[in-house]
């Protein structure tokens, strides 16, 4: 896999992808967005990459945790 998240110019969203990643989600590189899919494929969503909003990594982790196929432990 192509980590290319890695170097995501905002600490807090690298982080947030790296959450991603280590609960076993795919993580695809359009030109604007982040897209962020899940293991079990019934769940997917945008990541921002200058979100406005300065709880919106807090909000999509959240958002990750409350998906019924989020394991903490998968993908490490
Ligand atoms: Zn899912």
């Amino acid at each position: 896999m192509v980590r290319y998240w890695k170097k995501h110019p905002k600490k807090e969203l690298e982080a947030l992808l790296g959450e991603f990643a280590d609960a076993g989600w795919t993580i695809d590189d359009p030109p604007k967005y982040y897209r962020v899919r899940c293991p079990c494929g019934d769940h997917m969503r945008w990541i921002h990459l200058t979100p406005s909003d300065p709880n919106y990594g807090k909000n999509a982790l959240q958002w990750l945790y409350r998906q019924t196929c989020y394991t903490e432990s998968e993908g490490s």
